[in-house]
Parts: structure tokens; sequence; C-alpha cells
């Protein structure tokens, strides 16, 4: 084979590798036995802990406050027994820094005593640290000489031993703030709007007379990934830097056959799936599904739903989980939106809903006559949220990974609309023009509150792939969202945005009662009144086509397609209103998060950029251009002559390509925002046109020349 030798090493390895054999076995192990074993969950709480200290704990956790001091200092030696008795020898606090990504910091159990070490653990370093981390993007709300920040314990996620290869650590979920407070985080205003969707949602529900529990937004993410072969992955400097390609010719097969989706998953693949599922388990994570996804190479994970909070933890673990899992079965999993040009990239469907004990899933439509009024009544308020904040929603999946997915055929467009389906919208689409609504299928006039709705198709697969926003059954699932997202954004905005909503609705539908008696028909006019108003964001068609993008913009919808222009949304009027009336995020969080998330824009097109810069210039020119010279001798005969020709050329173009590049790099803005707007306009094109060189040349030069594994390699083996 006359491939480049770095290559054929690795193709050699990969062919010969032998069978894996398993470290465990499914069939011998009971997964009941297994679930949950490195959580400490409530009901292992309540076994350790005295009862008045439990139930206090158990209090803290249902209302979302702090815990006293005294009961932590009592629950605090529980965890330390119980962690040391799983062998763990240090404890962390973990937490979400505005990176996307974990942080933690480990401190060991174990201080010297004098005559050997005492494992020690108060309740104040159970609840509050104050890790040095300033280093972490704050976007100017703390400066280097106030640079404290503190972790302090969410209790409504639980502590959790972390096992790795030669310990454990016990992990402390937290929420990580300034010293005056405010959020350096993303899981602080995920709690925050998990309380306004509270509040708000029990000010409808007690206008509806329904007695019911906390309110809790639920999430359950579906995660899409690649698995490479490591071998492969580490003779690509672009994928082992930046998580993606930045270079590579079109592949002779890719995923046209549609052969992948939910095909048989290969064994070694499999292998690492069970054993990622095992360590998700073991921390409680209840995973449900794993198939094949679109593209080659291409795989998704999903959990069973849970509360918006723990689901976000959960996810973040998931992530560090399906990493760490796959490098110990020589895999690499990329998380990034868009590692391939060519194939489907990778998105991660948050399914989101809100509902409680006492009244359950509130976007269920329910069987009954009184639920179809509280039915509509939440699906009217998500309708009007979405409406309202498309900017704000559009923001909160905006990244440089994700705008090479998003718009791109074949993920949802950067156009935020809602798909309903045909039969609630025509439901909706009656209760707008009457304020009650007649359905056809059933032939009669169905009235709010009297009638029952008709059955709604809950929408499985891929028949609405095109819409950002859908409703599936009993629940909506936002699309739009990358894959290696923190689902804490997206959440915090579907919360906050949906809270605000439903105060108004309260506040409409009770000065509606005030005028009308008959509950059914005050909020009738309640609800046409907004859909009427917000209707125009409901889009049930092919959301990839140019008539959408015409007839979107008609009705004023937006479309911002790229992360500099979707991020000023985040502080935009109606965001800052809606954030600062919810309690969830003040005028200067959203400024500092505006920042950084622009500042981190420039950031990644710049290493991009500096990268095929510096691998056209060292790899892939010196590899064309030695291919031409050894062509030189045989430069008379017509193929030869013509190849050569042919090579020198395309390397011309890729030299000046390089060039123009460079030029574009160099030019520097004192505003990031100016900077972002030049890293988009004329940056990535010139990123896009030296790659395209290469691209050319990859197809020509004699693969012994070519340092870069191919897509076909890269895709096919494993
Ligand atoms: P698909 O989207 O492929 O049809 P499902 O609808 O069964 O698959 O589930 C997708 C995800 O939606 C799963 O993670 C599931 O737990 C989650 N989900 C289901 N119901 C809810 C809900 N009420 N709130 C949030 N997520 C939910
Ligand atoms: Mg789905």
């Amino acid at each position: 084979m006359s491939t480049n030798p770095a290559r054929r090493n690795a193709i050699e390895a990969i062919a010969s590798q032998p069978r894996l054999q398993g470290s465990f076995d499914f069939r011998n192990e009971k997964i009941d036995l297994i679930y949950g074993q490195n959580v400490f969950s409530l009901d292992k709480m309540e076994k350790r802990l005295p009862k008045d200290v439990f139930k206090s704990l158990k209090s803290s956790i249902e209302a979302g406050i702090k815990l006293d001091a005294a009961a932590a200092d009592v629950v605090a030696a529980a965890i330390k027994d119980w962690a040391l008795e799983r062998g763990a020898t240090h404890y962390a606090h973990v937490f979400y820094p505005l990176t996307g990504f974990t942080a933690e910091k480990h401190d060991t159990f174990f201080e010297p005593n004098g005559n050997g070490t005492l494992a020690q653990f108060s309740g104040k370093a159970l609840i509050q640290a104050e890790p040095d981390a300033s280093s972490f993007p704050n976007g100017g709300l703390r400066s280097t000489f106030e640079a404290r920040g503190y972790t302090a314990w969410d209790v409504t996620s639980p502590a959790y031993i972390f096992d790795t290869e030669n310990g454990s650590t016990l992990c402390i979920p937290t929420a990580f703030v300034s010293w005056k407070g405010e959020a350096l985080d993303k899981k602080t205003p995920l709690l925050r709007s998990m309380a306004a969707v509270n509040k708000a949602a029990s000010r409808v529900l007690a206008l509806f007379g329904k007695k019911h529990g906390y309110i809790s937004a639920s999430c359950g993410p579906e995660q899409e990934y690649f698995l490479i072969d490591a071998r492969l992955f580490h003779l690509r400097p672009d994928l082992y830097t930046c998580g993606r390609s930045l270079f590579g010719a079109k592949p002779a097969k890719g995923q046209e056959f549609e052969d992948q989706y939910f095909g048989t998953i290969p064994d070694r693949v499999l292998a690492c799936m069970m054993e990622t599922e095992r360590e998700c388990f073991k921390l409680g994570i209840p995973i449900k599904t794993r198939h094949n996804e679109v593209a080659p190479a291409q795989y998704e994970v999903a959990p069973i739903y849970e509360s918006a909070n723990v689901a976000h933890d959960h996810q973040m673990l998931t992530m560090t989980l399906l990493k760490r899992v796959a490098t110990k079965h020589g895999f690499v999993c990329l998380l990034a939106e868009k590692p391939f040009a060519g194939v489907n990239g990778s998105g991660k469907h948050v399914n989101w809903s809100i509902g409680g004990s006492g009244v359950g899933n509130l976007l269920e439509p329910g069987h009954s006559p009184h639920e179809n009024a509280q039915f509509l009544t939440f699906c009217s308020a998500v309708i009007r949220a979405v409406d309202l904040h498309q900017g704000l929603l559009r923001a909160s999946v905006a990244s440089p990974g994700n705008d090479h997915r998003l718009g791109a055929n074949e993920a949802p467009p950067a156009i935020i609309s809602i798909y309903l389906g045909d039969m609630l919208n025509e439901v909706i689409e009656q209760v707008k023009k009457s304020g009650s609504a007649s359905t056809s299928r059933k032939g009669g006039h169905m009235t709010l509150g009297v009638d029952t709705l008709p059955v709604l198709p809950k929408d499985a697969g891929d028949r609405n792939r095109t819409s950002p926003f859908a409703f599936t059954g009993n629940k909506f699932e936002f699309r739009a969202v990358g894959s290696a997202f923190s689902v804490a954004g997206p959440l915090t905005v579907l919360n906050t945005i949906m809270a605000d909503s439903l105060d108004k609705l309260a506040d409409d539908l009770a000065a509606a009662l005030k005028k009308n008696s008959d509950f059914n028909s005050a909020l009738q006019g309640v609800l046409k009144d907004i859909l009427t108003k917000h209707g125009r964001v409901v889009f049930n068609g092919n959301g990839y086509s140019e008539e959408w993008h015409k007839e979107a913009a008609k009705r004023g919808l937006k479309n911002l397609r790229t992360t500099p222009d979707a991020l000023p949304e985040i502080v935009s009027k109606s965001s800052v209103e809606v954030f600062e009336r919810q309690g969830v995020l003040s005028k200067a969080e959203l400024e500092s998060r505006e920042e950084i998330y622009t500042h981190s824009y420039v950031l990644t097109v710049n290493t991009e950029s500096k990268l095929v810069s510096d691998i056209a210039k060292t790899l892939l020119l010196p590899a064309a251009l030695k291919f031409a010279a050894d062509l030189t001798p045989v430069e008379k005969t017509k193929s030869g002559g013509k190849l050569r020709k042919e090579v020198i050329g395309l390397a011309d173009e890729l030299a000046s390509a390089i060039d123009a590049l460079d030029a574009a790099r160099e030019v520097s803005k004192s505003d990031t925002h100016a900077q972002a707007k030049h890293s988009c306009d004329k940056v990535l094109p010139a990123m896009l046109k030296v790659r395209a060189a290469a691209d050319a040349l990859e197809e020509i030069v004699a693969d012994e020349y070519w340092p870069l594994p191919s897509y076909q390699e890269l895709l096919f083996l494993r």
C-alpha cells in the first residue's frame, strides 16, 4: 500500500487490533445493584441521617434553599463516611463556569494530625468553598483584585462519587457566584429560572383552582456524537486542537446510502456505549436509548427526562463520560457540532416541559374536557414566549461550532419558529378565530373546557427535523441546540420566557374574570388574544425551503444567521426586561455573558484560522510541492506533464489563499464586536478558500505524500 507511512501504521494497527475483551458483562450484573450506587441519594441520606436533619435537608431540597450550618455539619459527616467507605480520597466542588465546561478543584479529606492522618470534612466545606478561580471569564463582573468567587452546594442535585482508574472523588454540584452574589456560572440562572417557572405556573393554576406541588421544568436531552479511532485522530492537528476537521476532500462514500441511520451498531462501538452507560448508571443517570445516527461514525444517546437542573448536571456528566470511556476503547468522542463537512453534524435536542405533583405534565393534552383548557393555556403561553423572544432563543444556541450546522439543510434554520403538527395547529387556528375550536375531524364544534381535544399524534422520528422547536405529543423539542452545548443556557431562556408569559396570562385572565364570571369564556378571550398576536411564529411546513425564508421575512420573524448576528439579542431591551422581571439575570450579568460569548467567538476563529494557515503552510503545501518536484522526471510524458501542471496550479492557488488568510487574520479592531464581525465576514471565508485549494490537491496528489488521514479513513475505519 503506498499510503503515507504515519497513516499506514495507524491503518495497520486498526486492521489488526485484537477483538476487545469486555471488562464486565451486563448478563452477570444486576443493573438494579449498580444503578445509583455512586450517588448520595435521598434513600441513603434517610438511612444515615438523624430524622430531624433528614427532614430539614429534604425540605431544603424541595424548596431549593441553602441548608443551615448546624444541619450541614451532620450531613457533611454522613457524606464523608459514605464516601470513605466507597474508597474516595478527595472531594471537589463541581461548578459550571461560562466556558460551557465543567470545572472542579479537588481537596483531599486527609490531613496530618501528628501521628498519621485524619479524614476531615466540615459542614462549611460541604456547603461553601472559595476556589481561587479568578481566571474564569467573568465579563467584567469582577476584577482580579476582588476576584473572590464562591461555590455553594446546590442541594437540589445530589453529591456523587466519580471513579477513575487510580481513585475516586466525592463531587458536590455547586453554583458559582461572585462575592456580590452575581452569577458567574450557568447553574445559578438555571436555578433562578426554575423558581420563576414554579411561581408563575402556580399563579395560573390557582386561577384554574388547582391544588398542586412544586412546578418544575423537565428536560430530556438527546446527545449526538462521533466516535473516531484515536490513532487516526492523533494524525489530525485540526481534530485534536479544534475538535473539528478544517480540511478534507469529500469521500467517495458519505451518508448517501442511508445505511448508517439506525443500522447495526459495530461491536467495538457497542462495547464503548455499554461501558459509558454502565458508568452513567452508577451515577444515577437514567440512560434509555442508543442508536446509530445519520452520518457514518455518528451515534446518539438519550436519557429519560428529569427535573431540568438535575438533567443539566447529568448531561454534563454524560459528555464527560462519553469522552473518558471512548479513550479507554481507543476512540475519541467528538462533540463538536460539525466535525466533518459534507456529512450531517451533531445536535442536542432539548426536550422540555413543565409539570409537578398534583397536575402532572402541563403540556399533556389529556383526555378530558377541563384538561383541554389547561393544556391550551400552557401551550399558548409557550407560543407567546417563543414569538416574543425568538432572538434570545436563537442567541442561546449561538456558537462558532453551531454556525456550521444551523441552516445547512440538515439542522433547523436560524429562523426560530414552532411546529405544532396539523391536528394541534387546526385547534389553535380555531381558538384564534373564535376563541373556541371546532375540529373538522370530529365535525362538531369544540369549546374550551367543555370538549376533549382530538388525539394529538406524538410526532416521533424525523418528520419535522426542519423545525427548530417542535411540539412532540406532550413536550416541546428544541432542536437547534448544538451537540457541544451545555443545556443550561437554552433551558434558562425557555424557563424565563415561559414564566413571563404565564405571569402575563395570569394578569390578563384575572382581569378578564373580574369582568366576566364565566371562566371558560374569559379564558377563551385571553387565549384568542395571545394567539392572534403571536400565531405568526407557528410554521408547520418545510423549514429548509426557500419559500419559508421569504415567508418568515414577510411575517417579520428574525433570521439571525451567525453568532455575531445573534449574540446582541442577549442584551436587547426585551431580553433585559424579561430576565430582570423574572429575577433570573440582571443587566450587568447579561452584559457580562454577551461579552464573554463574543470574545470566545473571536478566540475560536483566531485559533482555527491560525491552524488552517499553519497546516496549509507546513503540511499540505510542502506535500504538494514535493509531489510536483518528484514528477519532474516524467514532465515530458502526456499524463505526467498534465498532472504536474495541475498540481502546481493548485499549489499556487493554495499559496495565495494562505496569503489572503494571513492578511485577514492580521486585521485587529479595538472593539470586540467589530472583531467578531470581521472574523465572521472576512476570516471564515478566507479559511474556506484555503481549504478549497487544499481539498482539490488532496484529490490529485499521490496518496503516499498526503499527511492527513482522509475522511474515508476517519469515518469508516473502526
Ligand atoms: P423521540 O424524540 O425520538 O420521539 P421520545 O419523544 O421518546 O423520542 O423522547 C425523547 C426525549 O424526550 C427523551 O429523553 C425523553 O425522556 C424526553 N421527554 C419525554 N417526555 C418529556 C417531558 N415531559 N419533559 C422533558 N423531556 C421529555
Ligand atoms: Mg427527539
